[in-house]
């Protein structure tokens, strides 16, 4: 720690990050002191995940600092739904280039936006000056049985997807590109840029899964995460893949999957669970409001094959080559 505390640190924990979240039940002790003091609830364990964006990497520099306080959250607790954790507390370190008071109200507006959606309590942090940069750490719970890990798929187990995939990657090339021949709708903008977390889809599916992962670097690798963690593989039928009217026709037009399959961003939901369990994912799914659509199988050969309807295999032109062989 260095010697002399800019008072501005202070000034930002206390009028900003103090009561930016409301009070929970289990929390003993939130900011203020060296440590937060926690309670699990009995027959829970601790689920925790943490997620750091940084400046020009994760993020353009001009970004919407409301909708990057909602994204820093939303990452982390994707992640806890993958786990089919319910999320409980959260911690936030800010490195921040100047004291921008303006900034740091909107972050912390995106950012309560979403903890009052999912009644998530900012329970401590740090403030430090440098490269903007962000890191949020979450705590949820879970059943340990009930945990969704990556290494439980088997063999039989159907492959479902929430929502709609490509969305976030086909946003991030307009942007990048910056040839908007079309502009983008709204809608896509925000599956880039609020992308909503699939928490409760999580906790509705966990006791059907046998495993699961959220999807930030793409269908293909983060599928590829499971298969090889479980020592199975996987047949996809690419025409079932869930598509917005927007990334349909781009990938009707080039006749390439490569958005939907390796787009990164979507926070979306990859889970397998047993044939057993189809009519209760489609109630689950008809009570959510979200797609929840069955893509693929697991299979004893290793590897991943991405079928078309006509039967032939089409390999991405790009991406974990050796992963996907048949
Ligand atoms: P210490 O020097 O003991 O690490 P700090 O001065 O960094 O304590 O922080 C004081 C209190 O404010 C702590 O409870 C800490 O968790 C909290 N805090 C600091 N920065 C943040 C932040 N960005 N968001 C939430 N809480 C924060
Ligand atoms: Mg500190």
């Amino acid at each position: 720690m260095k010697i002399t505390r800019e008072t501005a640190e202070f000034a930002l924990i206390n009028r900003y990050f103090k009561k930016l979240t409301k009070s929970r039940d289990d929390v003993v002790l939130g900011i203020g002191d060296d440590a937060a003091l926690l309670k699990v609830p009995d027959g829970m364990t601790l689920a925790v995940s943490m997620d750091t964006l940084v400046s020009g990497i994760h993020f353009f520099e001009d970004v919407t600092p409301e909708y990057l306080g909602h994204k820093a959250l939303a990452v982390n607790l994707s992640d806890l739904a993958a786990m089919g954790a319910a999320p409980a507390w959260v911690t936030l370190s800010l490195t921040l280039p100047e004291v921008n008071e303006t900034w740091v109200y909107d972050f912390c507006r995106g950012f309560a936006g979403l903890a009052k959606q999912y009644d998530v309590q900012l329970i401590g942090g740090d403030t430090t000056k440098g490269p903007l940069s962000i890191s949020v750490q979450v705590h949820g719970f879970v059943p340990q049985h009930l945990a969704m890990r990556r290494d439980a798929a088997r063999v039989g187990d159907d492959i479902y997807v929430t929502g709609t995939l490509g969305d976030a990657a086909l946003a991030l090339k307009h942007l990048k590109d910056n040839q908007l021949k079309s502009p983008l709708s709204l809608p896509l903008i925000d599956r880039l840029e609020r992308p909503q977390p699939r928490v409760e889809a999580g906790v509705a599916l966990r006791h059907l899964a046998h495993s699961a992962i959220d999807l930030s670097d793409g269908l293909l690798a983060d599928l590829g995460h499971i298969l090889s963690l479980s020592g199975v593989g996987a047949s996809l039928a690419l025409e079932k893949i869930p598509l917005s009217s927007e990334v349909a026709s781009v990938v009707d037009l080039h006749r390439d999957w490569s958005l939907t399959v390796s787009g990164g961003d979507d926070y979306e939901l990859c889970v397998t669970l047993p044939e057993a369990g189809r009519a209760e994912v489609a109630e689950i799914s008809c009570r959510l409001g979200l797609a929840i659509t069955r893509i693929g199988k697991i299979e004893k050969q290793p590897g991943l094959r991405c079928r078309e309807s006509n039967g032939n295999i089409w390999s991405p032109p790009h991406l974990g080559f050796d992963h996907f062989s048949s």
